[in-house]
Formats: C-alpha cells, structure tokens, sequence
C-alpha cells in the first residue's frame, strides 16, 4: 500500500489505557516471570499498533500545517499522549518491583536493559505534572506551526526558508547577502513569537521539574532522554575537549576559507561557502536525485536493495518542500506497514544528498530491526529492545552519510572529490556548534528566569566560544544573538543535541576506517554496530563494535588529527 493510501482513524487512547490498567494488575498478580514476560509483549504490541495511527496524523500534519483535521488530531495526541504516560508510569513500576524481576532479567527475551530504562523513564513523569505535559505538548506543535508558515519573498518567488538555503549558498556574495538579510527580516519579524512560545517551555518545563522534586529541569531533561550510560559531567568533559582541541582547528580552517574567498573576515553568511569556485552542488535535481540514491542503495547489497524498494514502492518519502509544511527532516516508523517513513525539505543544494543518506540511515536500521522481529530472528523481544537511544541512533544516520561516499559521482559529477572534502569539513564545523546548543540549554534550564534579552546575549556568549570566527554583527535578528531561535531541538526536544555531536565522533572512525581498510570492513564495523542497537547501552555498543567512546580521553584529539591528515591531503581541489 502506497502511504498516501493508508487509512487513518483515530487511535482510541482512552481504550488502551483501560488496557494498561488490566496488564498492570496482571504483571502484579503474576505467577512467574513467564507471565510477565508475556504481558509486556502483549501490551507492546498492541501499544505500536495504535502509535502506527499517530504517526500518521503526525506525518500529515507535518507535511501541511494549514491541514485543520490533523491539527485536531495532533492536538487531540498532544493531549491524550501525557494521560498514556501516566498509566506506562504504573506498568513500569510494577515491574521494577514484581519479585520475579530478577529472572525477567535473566531471561533471552527481555535481558536488563528495559528495566535500566523504566527506571529512567519513571523519574520522568508523575500524576500531577500530566496537563503540563499537555500544555508542552501544545507549545511545541504552535513552534512547529510558526516555522511551518515562514515565507520569504526573494528572487520574485515565496520560498520557505529551506529553500532560502539555495541562495545562502551561493559564490555570488552580494546574492548570498541579501538572501540572508531577507530570511532574517522574517525570522525578525517573529521575534516575539518565537521569544514568548521559549519563555512558556522553559518556566513550564522548569516548574514540572520542581515539582517532582528535581533541582532544575536538567535532571528531568536527561532521564527524558535516557541518558543511561553518561551523565552531565561527561557531556561538561567532552564540550571542553572540544574548546580545547577543535575549535583552535576549525578556526585555522576558516581562516584558511577566509583567505580562499578573498575576506579579511567570514560574515555569517560567508560561513557556508567553501571556496570562490562555489560549493559543490548536485548535478541532478529532485526525481533523478531521488532514483539516483534509489539506485545507490539496490547497489550496496541485497539487504540495503531490499530495504530500499520497499520504501520506494510504498512511496514512503515526502521530499520536496512546499507552503506550509514545516522545516528540517527527520524518519519515523509506521508499525502497522512495517515501513519507515522520510520527510525532507530539498532544495537543490548538497544539503539533499546529505538528508536523504542521513534519513535512510535511521531508515535502514529501523527497517531491519523490525523485520528481525516480526521474523522473530531476534532474541530480543520487546520493541524498545529494537532502538538505540538517540546518540546510538544518529550514529546509524551520520556514518551512513560516510558509507555513500563510495558512490557520490552520480550525484556531484566531477566535483565528487570536493564534495567528499567538504562533507568531511562540514562533519568536523558541526561539531563546535552542536555542543554551543548544548551549553546553550544547561544555561536556560540553570537559569530560568533569564530575559529573553539576557538569553541572547548568553548566546553572543557562546559564539565567542565555540565560533569566533564569525561575525554577525549589524545584522537582523542573528546579529541580537538569535540564531538558537531557528534550531528546532532547542524548542521541542530539550538536550537532544550533544547526540550528534557524539555521534559524529563515532562517525569519524566509520570514515577513517573506510580509509584505511576500505568500504567493506567499515560496512562490517557499522553492522556490528548498528545489528545490536538497542540491546545495549551506547557505550556497550561501541566496545562490542570495536569503536572508541568519545567520553573516553585521546578519542576527540585522534578523530581531528585523522581529519586534518585527509583535509591536507586533499585542500588543493577547493
Ligand atoms: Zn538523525
């Protein structure tokens, strides 16, 4: 069935919950682990059958803002959804404390990690908190509907502002100029907006914290994310490595582009243009790039072939940008057409090709692990079981993104050797700027009382520390500190950043690896990797991979010299 041709209707909540009561009561009236163990499964099931309805709404919405009958049913999720929480909250703690755990643990088909997990997860909810749960909800999906509704009037067209990015990018500077003065007037335009929706979810979030007893939303914030194998002074160690040791590098590298480009200085709006010939675009454009990286996955193996045409004859991907749909990309999995499903924004820059390897990465696990389990190949058998949590699940889309380098002359031509050296630099800049997100928010949630003016100006702060090299100065909107105010997570997902940064590290020994042992035995350590997703903690993962953790020290240091060994190597074709 094609996605377009999926039935929707709405998933009765009310009904599940009732559900969860009974197998709460049952996991508490249990005779054996036996028991249990079928319980949990019992209610996963039908848990994913029901989700398959609201990611589906989830899509459509997403997909057309505008569309008023899926923003009643999102609305109506963003309500239920904290009401499910709370019931998953009994289930979960009857489980940690049912006397059989310990052989639930011991057993094949469940195994300690989804209790490390409930325990995590029960420190994120209780009953009192649950219609703020809501509330936050509702401010998330008005964010979503703001950047769904941004229209810049440039070049005699409406462009929403990832199509702006065409423009952005251009070795015209004057061009490039203007179009990131007229993104910013709109971005400007909404400043309050965007100003009073972050103020709501910080006070919110900052007080749902509070009233579970936590000191800041911080600690909340990481037991939302699952953080089950670092904590905060690890993530503290390893932003300092990053001052420390990669920033000093790709301060080097950008006055290296500065001198390139002709510049005393990079404006921001130089920052992306790599060198005075133009950066690298695609040599086809929308359908062919998207047959193209079709094609590109039926070549690898018979398992990526498989994966590929099942996504593609489902038409599991909606790519093209278009008035009112809502910005950035991401994959998600509808249960029910055991298919993962790709948004995207195109819009004729590298950027296409970087989304679509980097969408299918977390396609592609996801697409295997589901079909292990419904094959029941897998000893593992609880869904959760099926996912990493999110670093783990960005290393299977940014090293994806390395593993297509073996086939990008269909899509740059005879530019491939300086799109390769680019994406690699672009991988390495990345790097500074996820971590300032991430200090960025320890300092909201620390301080929740700040300003919407002293926010900024932490900001301006931060871009002193993580990109000196660039200048914002005298320019809308970015240059009052705002530019956080464009980045999604910041708004909907608090914390999730420091995951790329993470995985990108990891992402850098898939590349060295392809380097220096070839295509195969980096492929080979991505599937050792990426077959054990959610079976075990990330940093477990890794060890079993045979990938260094990035916690540990010497890891960062190692990844930059290896990519400054490539970027010598290499820096005479820009
Ligand atoms: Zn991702």
């Amino acid at each position: 069935m094609k996605f377009s041709e999926i039935a929707y209707k709405r998933a009765d909540i009310d009904g599940f919950i009732e559900e969860l009561k009974k197998c709460t009561q049952k996991i508490k009236d249990a005779k054996s682990a036996d028991e249990i163990i079928e319980t949990l499964i019992e209610t996963e099931i039908s848990e994913s059958a029901l989700s398959s309805f609201s990611t589906i709404a989830h899509i459509r919405q997403t997909v057309n803002t505008a569309d008023e009958f899926y923003e009643e049913e999102a609305n109506y999720y963003a309500e239920k959804e904290p009401l499910l929480e709370e019931q998953g909250l009994y289930l979960k703690r009857a489980l940690i404390e049912s006397p059989f755990r310990a052989e639930v643990e011991a057993s094949e088909r469940i195994g300690t990690l989804p209790f490390i997990n409930a325990e995590l997860s029960i420190k994120t909810i209780s009953p009192e908190i649950v219609p703020m749960l809501a509330e936050e909800n509702k401010l998330i999906i008005e964010y979503r509907k703001l950047q769904g509704t941004l229209e810049v009037e440039f070049d005699g067209k409406k462009l929403s502002p990832s199509q702006m990015d065409f423009y952005l990018e251009s070795n015209d500077r004057d061009l490039r100029k203007h179009a990131n003065r007229a993104l910013a007037a709109v971005y400007d335009a909404n400043k309050d907006k965007y100003d009073e929706i972050y103020d709501k979810l910080v006070r919110l979030r900052t007080e749902m914290a509070q009233k579970m007893g936590y000191k800041n939303f911080i600690e909340l914030g990481y037991a939302r994310m699952m953080r089950n194998s670092y904590n905060e002074d690890d993530v503290k160690k390893f932003r300092d490595q990053v001052k420390n040791e990669l920033v000093p590098f790709v301060t080097e590298l950008k006055k290296k582009q500065a001198k390139r480009l002709g510049l005393e200085k990079l404006m921001i709006y130089d920052d992306k243009v790599m060198t005075k010939k133009g950066n690298p675009q695609p040599v086809i454009r929308e359908k062919e790039l998207y047959e193209a990286g079709i094609n590109m996955y039926r070549e690898f193996n018979d398992e990526t072939k498989e994966f590929i045409e099942c996504m593609d004859s489902m038409e599991m991907f909606d790519l093209y940008p278009k008035k009112g749909k809502t910005s950035g990309g991401y994959c998600t999995y509808i249960y029910n057409q055991k298919s993962p499903f790709i948004f995207a924004n195109f819009n004729n820059t590298s950027g296409d090709v970087d989304v679509f390897t980097h969408e299918c990465g977390h396609a592609y696990q996801a697409y295997l692990a589901h079909k292990e389990h419904f094959n029941k190949t897998k000893g593992f058998e609880l869904m959760e079981s099926l996912h990493g949590t999110y670093e783990t699940c960005e290393v299977h889309s940014m090293s994806m993104e390395f593993l297509c380098w073996s086939k990008l002359e269909r899509f740059y031509g005879d530019k491939t050797d300086m799109a390769r050296l680019i994406h690699l630099m672009d991988a390495l800049f990345f790097i500074p700027y996820g971590c300032m997100v991430d200090e960025f928010q320890h300092i909201m949630y620390e301080n929740p009382n700040l300003t919407p003016a002293q926010r900024n100006e932490e900001w301006k702060k931060l871009e002193n520390q993580y990109r000196p090299y660039l200048d914002a100065t005298g320019i809308p909107f970015y240059g009052e500190g705002r530019v956080w105010q464009r980045q999604l997570h910041i708004y909907t997902s608090p914390f999730y950043y420091i995951d790329y940064c993470l995985a990108q590290t990891v992402a850098l020994q898939i590349m060295e690896k392809m380097q220096k042992d070839g295509w195969d035995k980096a492929y080979d350590t991505y599937m050792s990797f990426t077959r054990l997703a959610g079976r075990f903690k990330f940093t477990e993962l890794l060890k079993k991979a045979g990938l260094k953790s990035p916690f540990e020290d010497g890891v960062l240091s190692g990844v930059i010299s290896e990519g400054r060994k490539y970027i010598q190597a290499h820096d005479s074709i820009l």
